[in-house]
């Protein structure tokens, strides 16, 4: 048995449901009052994986220093994918996002070289009032390296077991 750990960051603007995207992956719930702890580092889910691998996946939450939209090489340090969220109905956290993956990649990358597995994910897609168009999304995603962008809502658990996999996968693949 091969057991596996890897750091998975999760960047992007406050309120667009990173601390619920990470409580309900974890721990499969969601609470609309839920709020991560300031200052708390990670949280921690072990999947079986295959019949011969464990992962154990660390997910590395901002956790209200969103302001900055710019961390510190330490929180960076060892990743080996990230995801960038934003909030469908609030452009401006869409906008963001760039900075965020620059700030990434300006920061870290893999030990050979590359930028880190990133993926981008449109969250509360279950609000109707989008304010950001799927083909903006798309071209967005493809000029700024990330391996593909995803809608999910953390509230109706859409997509969330999906991006993580597909992050995982990725991260897997470069061990
Ligand atoms: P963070 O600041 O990025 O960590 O965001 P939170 O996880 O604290 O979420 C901000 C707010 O958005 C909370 O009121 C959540 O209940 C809500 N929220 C998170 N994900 C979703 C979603 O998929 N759909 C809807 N409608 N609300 C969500």
């Amino acid at each position: 048995m091969t057991e596996y750990l890897l750091k998975i960051l999760i960047v992007g603007d406050g309120n667009v449901g990173k601390s619920s995207f990470v409580h309900r992956y974890v721990s499969g719930q969601f609470n609309k009052t839920y709020k991560m702890t300031v200052g708390v580092d990670f949280s921690v889910k072990l999947l079986h994986w295959s019949d011969k691998e464990k992962v154990r996946v660390q997910l590395w939450d901002i956790a209200g220093q969103e302001r900055f939209i710019s961390m510190t090489r330490l929180y960076y340090k060892g990743a080996m994918g990230c995801i960038v969220m934003f909030d469908v109905t609030n452009s401006t956290s869409f906008q963001n996002c760039h900075y965020w993956k620059q700030d990434l990649d300006n920061k870290t990358m893999l030990p050979n070289g590359r930028p880190i597995p990133c993926i981008l994910l449109a969250n509360k897609c279950d609000l109707s009032q989008w304010a950001v168009k799927a083909e903006s999304i798309e071209k967005f995603c493809k000029a700024n390296g990330f391996l593909t962008w995803m809608e999910t809502s953390v509230k109706d658990n859409k997509n969330v077991g999906e991006a993580m996999r597909r992050l995982v996968e990725e991260a897997l693949s470069l061990e």
